[in-house]
């Protein structure tokens, strides 16, 4: 039994971020593209208005807490999700799996330069690190891009196309996909990953203020980060429930 808590109609998988690298890299032994989603509050928030979406977060293989808002929710409505599991950490952890197996890795998204900038990265940093393919998030021809991907051979598929976008192409096109396992939706880790994106100092993260240190680099974010207390205003007055659904 998977052990998973409902926050406004989305199961979130409660698990540390150790065990849930170790999760989502066993579901490469299966012959299909698994669906990994990273929701923070705002994504939770827009899937009340938008029961697409909400339907594409419910049904995903893994659904991850990426933000202390979601935490704080699930302690407010009494049943506490043990940790925060940033997309970036889960996606760098599967990285570090498959520098080691050898097994190839495609890097879809984020502005021309970005993702082949973020493979180089990230080979130096992990030597066997087989970085098969990558593609900026600007393309025209999506069958032009599925077939590259298929081309590649990659297993573990990086989709970085920020939200709703990834999560829909992950739903539309992962059964088009014939070598990946692992489709990981990670808004802008790429940007992360090639240095473009500094992420917050440990201890901020650690006192749950990584939002913080972003509402400061990225002011013009801030309207985006207002979904923050609608989502706890709906937390409060729906708890698990779903509003999209009623
Ligand atoms: N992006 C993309 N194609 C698009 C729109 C966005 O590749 O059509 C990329 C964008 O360049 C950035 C990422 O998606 O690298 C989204 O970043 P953002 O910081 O908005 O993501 P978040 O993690 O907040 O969802």
């Amino acid at each position: 039994m998977k052990n998973r808590v409902s926050i406004l109609g989305i199961p979130f998988d409660n698990i540390s971020p150790e065990a849930a690298v170790e999760q989502v890299y066993a579901m490469r032994l299966e012959e299909r593209a698994h669906r990994v989603v990273t929701p923070n509050s705002e994504m939770v928030y827009l899937a009340q208005s938008d029961p697409v979406f909400a339907k594409i977060l419910r049904e995903s293989d893994f659904v991850v807490p990426d933000g202390v808002g979601v935490i704080y929710a699930s302690k407010l409505i009494g049943t506490p999700i043990r940790e925060k599991v940033a997309g970036i950490d889960l996606g760098e952890g599967l990285i570090a799996r498959m520098a080691r197996s050898g097994e190839g890795v495609f890097f879809l998204g984020a502005k021309p330069g970005v993702a082949d900038l973020a493979a180089e990265k990230l080979c130096e940093k992990y030597p066997g690190l087989r970085v098969v393919g990558t593609q900026d998030g600007y393309f025209k021809n999506v069958d032009e891009v599925i077939e590259k991907i298929n081309q590649s051979g990659a297993v573990l598929l990086f989709v970085c196309l920020g939200v709703p976008k990834q999560e829909q192409f992950m739903a539309e096109y992962g059964p088009r996909l014939t070598s990946v396992r692992i489709m990981l939706g990670l808004g802008g880790s790429l940007d992360g990953y090639a240095g473009l994106a500094k992420r917050a100092p440990k201890w901020m993260i650690r006192m749950g203020l990584e939002w913080f240190y972003r509402l400061c680099k990225e002011p013009y974010r801030y309207k985006r980060m207002l979904a923050l207390p609608k989502f706890m205003l709906c937390v409060l007055k729906y708890g698990k429930k779903e509003v999209a659904k009623k």
